[in-house]
């Protein structure tokens, strides 16, 4: 049985297409610059590795294209749509109603359309990935899968923010948490290195990626997590400033004589390891220029690692302690110095890393002493094929 899975962006397009008997891929790439100029597809189906340069005005062209290259007699992987069982969507927003994987209906569309200025840069480039579908593929199960869905276990005294209640009553405005997805597939698979249940285990899960998050998984559920309402909050990352006071939000409209949408846009994209370092976004740049002398750029990985420790600290302390420190995305998978920055601070909560076995990169792994109480590991993340799985399972039921 093969699936589709889709994660559409306001101008990209990434898809992975999987073989559910051995959950093998059989071609993954990414629409890039989608209604920009010069446009391209990045396709990889095993074999070749090809750069499809075209004008691709819309998602609708870029499914189709999508599909016309999975059929193509050079790179295709498939001779027919109908080999294609079901599309399992990734949903950035379920707002409160939506705590597990969905098959889309009209229902859930109208939802979705309603819970639009939750995310006005996310949901309708979902929408719209779901609507191409439904059109293109009309026959074949459309499967949505909320990145929040995994936090909705997470209590009230940890979700509602201190302003005035009447805002979380009249505009939602309340810690969602994003990311749900990859926490939960690396606190599942934390457990089954530690050969221990999942709901007898205290789980720290840091995805340190581009955008980065941190949760405090608790016998097998979200309980606490470092994004908020919006992916802003939390951790520094790539280009999101993460935590701050919010005073400097008014300040700095009136001081930098900024618009709103400036601002938002200064927090969102020049803001984090960009912002600090004035190099890079991108964390390999930011070490190559920090090696090179350049403060600016020691500085943001200093204040990139002090705050994942900090959100590690608080959440020992908000699950009245900790069995296991788990590093994952992009940064955590691969950076040898990041981790043991980060867990050379952590021998009060009991752990003890071990430099050789941390010396490893991009693969499933203790990394932590033998003797170490509390355990810490590397888990290579895979939203897609938790997507493909969960789009599996709820065809199953
Ligand atoms: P996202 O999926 O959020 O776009 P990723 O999980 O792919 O992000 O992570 C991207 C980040 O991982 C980039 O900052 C990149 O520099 C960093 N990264 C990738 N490989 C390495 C490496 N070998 N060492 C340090 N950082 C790395």
């Amino acid at each position: 049985m093969k699936i589709l899975v889709i994660n559409s962006g306001s101008s990209s397009l990434k898809f992975q297409l999987f073989n559910m008997e051995n959950e093998n891929v059989l071609a993954q790439g990414l629409f890039q610059r989608i209604g920009i100029n010069n446009s391209y597809l990045e396709f990889n189906n095993n074999q070749d590795e090809l750069i499809i340069e075209k004008e691709i005005p819309d998602h609708i062209t870029a499914v189709k294209l999508l599909i016309d290259t999975l059929l193509s007699k050079d790179q295709g992987v498939l001779k027919s749509m109908e080999e294609i069982e079901a599309v399992g969507h990734r949903l950035v927003h379920g707002g409160e109603k939506y705590k597990q994987t969905v098959i889309i209906n009209e229902e859930i569309i109208k939802q979705l359309e309603k819970t639009v200025e939750l995310a006005p840069l996310h949901i309708p480039p979902n929408i719209a990935g779901i609507k191409i579908c439904q059109k293109l593929l009309p026959n074949k199960a459309q499967i949505g899968v909320f990145d929040t869905a995994f936090h909705h276990t997470i209590p009230e005294k940890a979700y509602v923010y201190a302003l005035p209640y009447k805002y979380y009553q009249k505009h939602k405005i309340r810690k969602y948490g994003f990311h749900g997805t990859s926490h939960k597939y690396i606190a599942k698979r934390t457990a089954k290195l530690l050969d221990k249940p999942v709901e007898e285990l205290k789980i720290i899960s840091c995805h340190l990626g581009n955008g980065a998050s941190i949760t405090a998984v608790k016998n097998g559920k979200s309980i606490e997590t470092s994004m908020g309402f919006t992916p802003l909050e939390g951790l520094v990352m790539g280009t999101r400033s993460g935590d701050f006071d919010p005073a400097i939000i008014p300040f700095l409209l009136k001081k930098e004589n900024l618009k709103i949408s400036e601002l938002d846009d200064v927090l969102n994209k020049k803001s984090g390891l960009l912002g600090v370092s004035g190099v890079s976004s991108d964390f390999r740049d930011i070490e190559n220029a920090a090696a090179k002398g350049k403060k600016q750029a020691q500085l943001a990985i200093k204040l990139f690692n002090y705050r994942v420790q900090k959100y590690i600290g608080a959440y020992a302390a908000v699950m009245n302690g900790v069995d296991a420190v788990t590093f994952s995305a992009g940064i955590g998978e691969n950076s040898i110095s990041v981790r043991k920055n980060i867990l050379n601070e952590l021998g009060y909560l009991g752990i003890t890393l071990d430099n050789e076995k941390n010396k490893v990169r991009g693969q499933e792994k203790i990394i932590s002493a033998d003797n170490s109480k509390v355990k810490a590991l590397v888990i290579p993340t895979n939203e897609e094929l938790v997507i493909a799985r969960e789009t599996l399972e709820i065809l199953n039921r």
